[in-house]
């Protein structure tokens, strides 16, 4: 654990060129606890560290990080279910293959979502109407500063919306070292989505689902290693009924999802292309031209150029529409998480 400069470019797909002081490979859950406890005793900041798929580092990191690397998946079955224990360095990707290819279905909506298993119940990951949340049985952390291993039920989760308690009461008090996931045998598919709609439910089979869904992923999303990015950069919004109606009124085409709450999801996306974002330039970070809710590394962004392109985009569509985007990847500075 020698204390350096370490450039962190290879480890965020946004690709960003930040640096933190030392880093290192958790293997075990036991090397793990002894990083979070040496680090602990040296007043050594941290930060752990999955795939990087959803952190935007905006300044070289004064502290350690210390990347999950704990790897496993074991399954056992009753006449009604699998069980998974999936360890939280696992590839999210690589569990849904898995899956299928060991004919347990469930996943397939959830395909080609970078990163691990660990960071899936942080902002409660999602696509296509699947969420984390509804395979969740049970996730296992280590608590800081202790050490004891926690395990919550997957109701004690506070899981929502890309949030979780995660994110809020236990925010820098938990690493998660592994997942329980609960599969049911009788499968029902999930095809409310536009894209997906075009196939039959009665015949359709969970291998079809993952192929459209990467399809349809892989035309749309700019992949990270060849355009720098964190996926969708802001949370769609939530807005009362009463809001929908007169934003409705005033832009006949807005794209908005009622939800069973009353309450309505607006395409953060659709607001950012209303308002005359897309393909737009901050510095090196660029609004993508197919999914405006993208924002890409051209190539040279700084960590300013992102906090610029996060200002102008929020401060435009709340001008245009009364809205505050909020931000969906987490962000750090020198002293750990900043807002932007
Ligand atoms: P990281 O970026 O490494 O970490 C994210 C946060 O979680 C950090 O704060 C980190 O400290 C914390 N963290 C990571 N691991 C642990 C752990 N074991 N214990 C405690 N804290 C931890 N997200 C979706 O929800 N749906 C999508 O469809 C989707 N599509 C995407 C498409 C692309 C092209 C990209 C680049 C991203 C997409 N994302 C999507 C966002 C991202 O892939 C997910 O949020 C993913 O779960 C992040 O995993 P990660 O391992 O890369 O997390
Ligand atoms: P899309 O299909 O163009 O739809 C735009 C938005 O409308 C989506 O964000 C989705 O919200 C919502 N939506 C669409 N159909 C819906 C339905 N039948 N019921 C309720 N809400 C609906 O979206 P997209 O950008 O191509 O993404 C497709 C899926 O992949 C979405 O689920 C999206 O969340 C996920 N995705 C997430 C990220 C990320 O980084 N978080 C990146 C890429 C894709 P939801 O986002 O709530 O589903």
């Amino acid at each position: 654990m020698s204390a350096t400069h370490i450039s962190l470019k290879p480890f965020n797909t946004f690709g960003l060129d930040a640096a933190c002081q030392t880093l290192v490979e958790a293997n075990s859950v036991s090397e793990l606890l002894q990083y979070c406890l040496a680090f602990q005793k040296r007043q050594t900041p941290f930060i752990v560290l999955g795939g990087g798929s959803n952190l935007l580092l905006l300044e070289n990191y004064q502290g350690a990080v210390i990347r999950i690397q704990l790897k496993g998946i074991s399954v056992h079955e009753d006449s009604s279910f699998y069980y998974l224990t999936v360890a939280a360095g696992e590839s999210w990707h690589g569990l849904v293959k898995y899956c299928l290819s060991h004919h347990m279905a469930g996943l397939e909506n959830m395909a080609l979502i970078p990163g691990t298993v660990g960071a899936a119940p942080i902002q409660n990951i999602g696509a296509y109407g699947l969420e984390f949340a509804d395979v969740c049985e049970w996730v296992e952390y280590l608590e800081l500063p202790g050490g004891d291993i926690k395990r919550l039920a997957a109701s004690a989760c506070e899981f929502d919306y890309r949030e979780s308690i995660f994110k809020g009461e236990l925010r820098d008090k938990a690493v998660i070292t592994q997942v329980g996931l609960k599969l049911a045998k009788a499968w029902q598919p999930r095809l409310n989505y536009g894209p997906l709609q075009h196939l039959a439910t009665d015949s359709v089979s969970p291998q079809q689902i993952f192929d459209a869904v990467c399809d349809v992923r892989r035309r749309k999303l700019p992949d990270p290693k060849v355009l720098g990015n964190v996926g969708s950069c802001f949370k769609n919004p939530i807005v009362s009924a009463a809001q929908y109606a007169q934003l409705h009124s005033e832009h006949g085409d807005i794209a908005a999802h009622p939800l069973p709450s009353g309450e309505v999801k607006i395409a953060a996306a659709w607001l950012i292309d209303k308002a005359g974002l897309k393909g737009k330039r901050f510095g090196g970070v660029g609004v993508h031209d197919g999914q405006p809710l993208v924002l890409v590394n051209h190539g040279d962004a700084t960590g300013t150029d992102v906090a610029l392109a996060v200002q102008s985009i929020r401060a435009r569509v709340q001008s245009l529409f009364g809205i505050v985007l909020a931000l969906e990847p987490r962000t750090y500075g020198a002293q750990g998480e900043r807002r932007i």
